[in-house]
Protein backbone atom coordinates (compact mmCIF):
# COMPACT_ATOMS: atom_id res chain seq x y z
CA UNK A 1 0.00 0.00 0.00
CA UNK A 2 1.50 3.44 -0.84
CA UNK A 3 2.56 5.74 1.99
CA UNK A 4 -0.79 7.90 3.65
CA UNK A 5 -1.70 11.42 1.71
CA UNK A 6 -0.47 14.63 3.87
CA UNK A 7 -3.44 16.91 4.53
CA UNK A 8 -1.96 20.57 4.53
CA UNK A 9 -3.29 22.00 7.29
CA UNK A 10 -1.06 25.28 6.41
CA UNK A 11 -2.55 25.10 3.03
CA UNK A 12 -6.37 24.38 3.79
CA UNK A 13 -6.15 27.14 6.61
CA UNK A 14 -4.81 29.47 4.75
CA UNK A 15 -7.97 29.04 1.77
CA UNK A 16 -10.27 29.44 4.77
CA UNK A 17 -8.64 32.77 5.73
CA UNK A 18 -8.91 34.16 2.65
CA UNK A 19 -12.46 32.97 1.96
CA UNK A 20 -12.88 34.77 5.43
CA UNK A 21 -11.63 37.66 4.36
CA UNK A 22 -13.42 37.90 1.00
CA UNK A 23 -16.46 37.80 3.00
CA UNK A 24 -15.21 40.55 5.47
CA UNK A 25 -14.44 42.68 2.60
CA UNK A 26 -18.08 42.31 0.99
CA UNK A 27 -20.05 43.30 4.51
CA UNK A 28 -17.72 46.21 4.76
CA UNK A 29 -18.80 47.15 1.36
CA UNK A 30 -22.65 46.12 1.37
CA UNK A 31 -23.11 46.62 5.34
CA UNK A 32 -20.31 49.03 6.39
CA UNK A 33 -20.13 46.34 9.06
CA UNK A 34 -16.55 45.39 10.59
CA UNK A 35 -16.83 42.13 12.46
CA UNK A 36 -15.11 42.25 15.40
CA UNK A 37 -13.02 39.97 18.00
CA UNK A 38 -11.88 40.97 21.44
CA UNK A 39 -9.53 38.92 23.15
CA UNK A 40 -9.33 38.88 27.49
CA UNK A 41 -6.03 37.95 28.60
CA UNK A 42 -5.33 37.74 32.47
CA UNK A 43 -1.58 37.92 33.73
CA UNK A 44 2.07 37.87 31.86
CA UNK A 45 2.52 34.13 30.76
CA UNK A 46 4.37 34.12 27.45
CA UNK A 47 2.41 31.13 25.25
CA UNK A 48 -0.59 32.76 26.28
CA UNK A 49 0.99 36.10 24.87
CA UNK A 50 1.85 34.42 21.88
CA UNK A 51 -1.53 33.07 21.05
CA UNK A 52 -3.20 35.97 21.59
CA UNK A 53 -1.02 38.42 19.65
CA UNK A 54 -1.11 35.62 16.73
CA UNK A 55 -5.16 35.90 17.02
CA UNK A 56 -5.09 39.31 16.75
CA UNK A 57 -2.29 39.71 13.82
CA UNK A 58 -4.53 36.64 12.03
CA UNK A 59 -8.04 39.05 12.82
CA UNK A 60 -5.99 42.19 11.31
CA UNK A 61 -4.99 40.57 7.86
CA UNK A 62 -8.13 39.24 7.76
CA UNK A 63 -10.18 42.54 7.83
CA UNK A 64 -11.84 42.09 10.86
CA UNK A 65 -11.15 44.21 14.16
CA UNK A 66 -9.33 43.04 17.16
CA UNK A 67 -9.77 44.26 20.41
CA UNK A 68 -7.21 43.34 23.30
CA UNK A 69 -8.05 43.34 26.85
CA UNK A 70 -5.21 43.23 29.20
CA UNK A 71 -5.81 42.53 32.89
CA UNK A 72 -3.23 41.60 35.92
CA UNK A 73 -3.07 38.15 37.08
CA UNK A 74 -4.74 38.97 40.35
CA UNK A 75 -7.75 40.59 38.42
CA UNK A 76 -10.73 39.22 40.69
CA UNK A 77 -13.51 36.96 39.21
CA UNK A 78 -16.09 39.67 39.78
CA UNK A 79 -13.81 42.44 37.70
CA UNK A 80 -13.53 40.10 34.64
CA UNK A 81 -17.08 39.26 34.53
CA UNK A 82 -17.52 42.97 34.72
CA UNK A 83 -15.30 43.24 31.54
CA UNK A 84 -17.23 40.33 30.09
CA UNK A 85 -20.23 42.07 30.44
CA UNK A 86 -19.13 45.99 28.74
CA UNK A 87 -17.98 43.34 25.95
CA UNK A 88 -21.29 42.01 25.75
CA UNK A 89 -22.84 45.42 25.74
CA UNK A 90 -20.65 46.68 22.66
CA UNK A 91 -22.10 46.94 19.39
CA UNK A 92 -18.32 46.84 17.61
CA UNK A 93 -17.51 43.48 19.35
CA UNK A 94 -19.23 40.41 17.80
CA UNK A 95 -16.86 37.63 19.53
CA UNK A 96 -15.15 37.56 22.79
CA UNK A 97 -12.70 35.04 23.73
CA UNK A 98 -11.43 34.61 27.59
CA UNK A 99 -7.44 33.42 27.00
CA UNK A 100 -7.27 29.46 28.99
CA UNK A 101 -6.22 28.97 31.47
CA UNK A 102 -6.96 31.45 34.12
CA UNK A 103 -5.90 32.21 37.45
CA UNK A 104 -6.32 29.87 40.05
CA UNK A 105 -8.96 32.97 41.92
CA UNK A 106 -11.10 32.40 38.65
CA UNK A 107 -13.75 30.05 38.00
CA UNK A 108 -13.67 29.22 34.58
CA UNK A 109 -16.94 27.88 33.82
CA UNK A 110 -18.39 30.80 35.76
CA UNK A 111 -16.54 33.21 33.36
CA UNK A 112 -17.22 31.63 30.25
CA UNK A 113 -21.08 31.17 31.00
CA UNK A 114 -21.31 35.21 31.57
CA UNK A 115 -19.93 35.59 27.62
CA UNK A 116 -23.33 36.44 25.89
CA UNK A 117 -23.74 33.14 23.36
CA UNK A 118 -24.15 35.11 20.86
CA UNK A 119 -20.90 36.59 20.75
CA UNK A 120 -19.13 32.97 22.54
CA UNK A 121 -16.61 32.33 19.66
CA UNK A 122 -14.98 29.53 21.41
CA UNK A 123 -17.96 27.75 21.55
CA UNK A 124 -17.89 27.02 25.10
CA UNK A 125 -20.59 28.18 26.77
CA UNK A 126 -23.28 25.49 27.91
CA UNK A 127 -25.77 26.73 25.73
CA UNK A 128 -23.34 26.33 22.34
CA UNK A 129 -22.47 22.44 23.41
CA UNK A 130 -25.80 21.93 23.94
CA UNK A 131 -26.76 23.57 20.55
CA UNK A 132 -24.27 21.40 19.08
CA UNK A 133 -25.25 18.29 20.77
CA UNK A 134 -29.04 18.76 19.54
CA UNK A 135 -28.06 19.87 15.87
CA UNK A 136 -28.91 23.44 16.39
CA UNK A 137 -27.05 26.11 14.88
CA UNK A 138 -24.59 28.05 17.60
CA UNK A 139 -20.73 28.68 17.33
CA UNK A 140 -18.40 24.93 17.35
CA UNK A 141 -14.89 25.17 19.07
CA UNK A 142 -12.77 25.95 16.62
CA UNK A 143 -10.05 23.07 17.25
CA UNK A 144 -12.31 20.48 16.38
CA UNK A 145 -14.14 22.19 13.59
CA UNK A 146 -10.80 22.42 11.76
CA UNK A 147 -10.20 18.67 12.65
CA UNK A 148 -13.71 18.09 10.59
CA UNK A 149 -12.70 20.66 7.66
CA UNK A 150 -9.47 18.63 7.07
CA UNK A 151 -11.77 15.63 7.43
CA UNK A 152 -13.52 16.43 4.69
CA UNK A 153 -10.83 17.58 2.63
CA UNK A 154 -10.00 13.83 1.75
CA UNK A 155 -13.45 12.80 2.42
CA UNK A 156 -16.56 14.82 2.14
CA UNK A 157 -19.19 12.50 3.07
CA UNK A 158 -18.49 10.88 6.00
CA UNK A 159 -21.62 8.71 6.54
CA UNK A 160 -21.40 5.38 8.33
CA UNK A 161 -17.69 5.53 9.11
CA UNK A 162 -16.24 4.52 11.88
CA UNK A 163 -14.83 7.13 13.94
CA UNK A 164 -12.38 6.94 16.98
CA UNK A 165 -11.39 10.04 19.29
CA UNK A 166 -9.12 10.03 21.93
CA UNK A 167 -9.60 12.36 24.15
CA UNK A 168 -12.65 14.19 25.95
CA UNK A 169 -11.57 17.52 27.12
CA UNK A 170 -14.47 19.78 26.83
CA UNK A 171 -12.20 21.55 23.80
CA UNK A 172 -11.58 19.37 21.55
CA UNK A 173 -12.43 15.57 22.39
CA UNK A 174 -16.01 15.65 23.34
CA UNK A 175 -16.93 18.27 20.93
CA UNK A 176 -15.09 16.39 18.22
CA UNK A 177 -17.01 13.24 18.94
CA UNK A 178 -20.72 15.80 18.59
CA UNK A 179 -19.31 17.05 14.98
CA UNK A 180 -18.84 13.38 14.29
CA UNK A 181 -22.22 11.76 15.31
CA UNK A 182 -23.95 14.90 13.53
CA UNK A 183 -21.73 13.59 10.10
CA UNK A 184 -23.53 10.05 10.86
CA UNK A 185 -19.75 8.56 11.60
CA UNK A 186 -20.48 5.86 14.47
CA UNK A 187 -18.24 7.63 17.16
CA UNK A 188 -16.11 5.78 20.06
CA UNK A 189 -14.66 8.06 22.55
CA UNK A 190 -11.47 7.10 24.30
CA UNK A 191 -10.35 8.43 27.70
CA UNK A 192 -7.80 7.76 30.13
CA UNK A 193 -9.91 5.08 31.87
CA UNK A 194 -10.21 3.19 28.48
CA UNK A 195 -9.28 -0.45 28.50
CA UNK A 196 -7.32 -1.89 24.78
CA UNK A 197 -7.00 1.50 23.55
CA UNK A 198 -5.27 0.66 20.68
CA UNK A 199 -7.37 -2.57 19.58
CA UNK A 200 -10.47 0.33 19.77
CA UNK A 201 -8.20 2.41 17.50
CA UNK A 202 -7.63 -0.04 15.16
CA UNK A 203 -10.91 -0.38 14.09
CA UNK A 204 -11.29 3.19 13.32
CA UNK A 205 -12.23 4.50 9.66
CA UNK A 206 -11.29 8.08 11.12
CA UNK A 207 -8.74 8.20 14.12
CA UNK A 208 -8.64 11.71 15.79
CA UNK A 209 -6.52 12.08 18.87
CA UNK A 210 -6.47 14.88 21.27
CA UNK A 211 -4.34 13.32 24.35
CA UNK A 212 -1.83 15.53 24.78
CA UNK A 213 0.76 12.29 25.01
CA UNK A 214 3.59 12.43 22.55
CA UNK A 215 3.74 9.44 20.08
CA UNK A 216 1.74 7.58 21.66
CA UNK A 217 0.01 6.15 19.15
CA UNK A 218 1.98 3.67 17.09
CA UNK A 219 1.56 1.61 13.91
CA UNK A 220 -0.40 -1.03 15.59
CA UNK A 221 -3.20 1.42 16.37
CA UNK A 222 -4.26 2.36 12.68
CA UNK A 223 -6.63 0.06 10.59
CA UNK A 224 -4.57 0.59 6.96
CA UNK A 225 -5.86 3.46 5.26
CA UNK A 226 -7.69 5.06 8.61
CA UNK A 227 -7.48 8.89 7.86
CA UNK A 228 -5.25 10.47 10.83
CA UNK A 229 -5.91 13.52 12.23
CA UNK A 230 -3.74 15.04 15.14
CA UNK A 231 -4.54 17.52 17.33
CA UNK A 232 -1.46 16.92 19.92
CA UNK A 233 0.67 19.60 20.29
CA UNK A 234 3.65 18.25 22.47
CA UNK A 235 6.89 19.94 23.60
CA UNK A 236 9.98 17.80 23.05
CA UNK A 237 13.12 19.21 23.90
CA UNK A 238 15.21 18.86 21.19
CA UNK A 239 19.49 17.86 21.20
CA UNK A 240 19.80 22.34 21.34
CA UNK A 241 17.87 22.49 24.05
CA UNK A 242 14.98 24.05 22.82
CA UNK A 243 11.51 22.79 22.55
CA UNK A 244 10.19 21.47 19.05
CA UNK A 245 6.62 20.63 18.86
CA UNK A 246 5.36 17.02 18.09
CA UNK A 247 1.94 15.52 17.68
CA UNK A 248 0.58 12.15 19.67
CA UNK A 249 1.09 10.18 16.41
CA UNK A 250 4.37 8.54 15.64
CA UNK A 251 4.23 10.15 12.10
CA UNK A 252 6.93 7.79 10.39
CA UNK A 253 5.31 4.56 12.24
CA UNK A 254 2.15 6.04 11.19
CA UNK A 255 2.00 7.24 7.59
CA UNK A 256 3.26 3.97 5.72
CA UNK A 257 -0.42 2.43 6.93
CA UNK A 258 -2.87 5.29 7.22
CA UNK A 259 -4.45 6.65 4.04
CA UNK A 260 -4.24 10.53 5.00
CA UNK A 261 -2.89 12.12 7.58
CA UNK A 262 -1.91 15.56 8.84
CA UNK A 263 1.55 16.43 10.25
CA UNK A 264 2.55 18.75 13.48
CA UNK A 265 3.26 21.25 12.95
CA UNK A 266 1.70 22.41 9.87
CA UNK A 267 -1.89 20.27 10.54
CA UNK A 268 -4.29 20.76 13.07
CA UNK A 269 -2.68 24.22 14.57
CA UNK A 270 -3.17 26.06 11.42
CA UNK A 271 -6.97 25.35 11.33
CA UNK A 272 -7.81 26.83 14.71
CA UNK A 273 -7.07 30.49 14.31
CA UNK A 274 -8.56 30.23 10.99
CA UNK A 275 -11.79 28.87 12.59
CA UNK A 276 -11.30 31.33 15.33
CA UNK A 277 -11.71 34.04 12.01
CA UNK A 278 -14.55 32.06 10.61
CA UNK A 279 -16.48 32.22 13.55
CA UNK A 280 -16.21 35.50 14.69
CA UNK A 281 -17.33 36.14 10.85
CA UNK A 282 -20.19 33.84 11.36
CA UNK A 283 -21.22 35.73 14.69
CA UNK A 284 -20.93 39.03 13.33
CA UNK A 285 -23.43 37.52 10.45
CA UNK A 286 -26.21 36.13 12.60
CA UNK A 287 -26.03 38.63 15.76
CA UNK A 288 -27.45 41.19 12.79
CA UNK A 289 -30.06 38.75 11.00
CA UNK A 290 -27.50 38.09 7.93
CA UNK A 291 -27.24 35.40 5.91
CA UNK A 292 -23.66 33.41 6.77
CA UNK A 293 -21.90 33.53 3.62
CA UNK A 294 -21.96 30.16 1.54
CA UNK A 295 -19.41 27.33 2.13
CA UNK A 296 -18.84 28.28 5.65
P1 LIG B 1 -6.77 17.60 28.09
O1 LIG B 1 -7.83 18.48 28.63
O2 LIG B 1 -5.57 17.27 28.93
O3 LIG B 1 -7.47 16.22 27.67
C1 LIG B 1 -6.73 15.10 27.28
C2 LIG B 1 -7.67 13.94 27.07
O4 LIG B 1 -6.92 12.80 26.67
C3 LIG B 1 -8.42 13.54 28.35
O5 LIG B 1 -9.77 13.25 28.03
C4 LIG B 1 -7.68 12.29 28.83
O6 LIG B 1 -8.53 11.37 29.50
C5 LIG B 1 -7.23 11.70 27.51
N1 LIG B 1 -6.02 10.89 27.67
C6 LIG B 1 -4.84 11.27 28.21
N2 LIG B 1 -3.97 10.23 28.18
C7 LIG B 1 -4.61 9.21 27.60
C8 LIG B 1 -4.24 7.86 27.30
N3 LIG B 1 -3.01 7.38 27.60
N4 LIG B 1 -5.15 7.07 26.72
C9 LIG B 1 -6.38 7.52 26.41
N5 LIG B 1 -6.79 8.79 26.67
C10 LIG B 1 -5.91 9.61 27.28
O7 LIG B 1 -6.18 18.15 26.74
P2 LIG B 1 -6.88 19.03 25.55
O8 LIG B 1 -7.01 20.43 26.00
O9 LIG B 1 -8.05 18.32 24.99
O10 LIG B 1 -5.69 18.96 24.51
C11 LIG B 1 -5.26 17.71 23.97
C12 LIG B 1 -4.07 17.95 23.06
O11 LIG B 1 -4.51 18.78 21.99
C13 LIG B 1 -2.91 18.69 23.72
O12 LIG B 1 -1.69 18.22 23.16
C14 LIG B 1 -3.12 20.13 23.32
O13 LIG B 1 -1.91 20.88 23.30
C15 LIG B 1 -3.70 19.95 21.94
N6 LIG B 1 -4.54 21.09 21.49
C16 LIG B 1 -4.25 21.58 20.28
C17 LIG B 1 -4.99 22.65 19.80
C18 LIG B 1 -4.67 23.18 18.45
O14 LIG B 1 -4.92 24.33 18.17
N7 LIG B 1 -4.14 22.35 17.55
C19 LIG B 1 -6.01 23.21 20.56
C20 LIG B 1 -6.32 22.64 21.79
C21 LIG B 1 -5.56 21.57 22.25
P3 LIG B 1 -9.28 11.74 30.90
O15 LIG B 1 -10.45 12.59 30.53
O16 LIG B 1 -9.68 10.42 31.45
O17 LIG B 1 -8.27 12.47 31.75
Amino acid sequence: MAEAAIIDGKAIAADLRQRVANAALLLRETQGLTPGLATILLGDDPASHSYVRAKGTACTAAGLAAFERRLPSATSEAALIAEIARLNQDERVDAILVQLPLPSQIDGHRVISEIDPAKDVDGFHPINVGRLWTGLPGLVPCTPQGCLILLRSVRPDLTGAEAVVLGRSNIVGKPMTALLIAADCTVTAVHSKTRDVATIARRADILVTAMGRAQLVGADWIKPGAIVIDAGINPLPGPDGRNRLIGDVDFAAVRPIAGAITPVPGGVGPMTIACLLRNTLIAACRRRGLPVPLGF
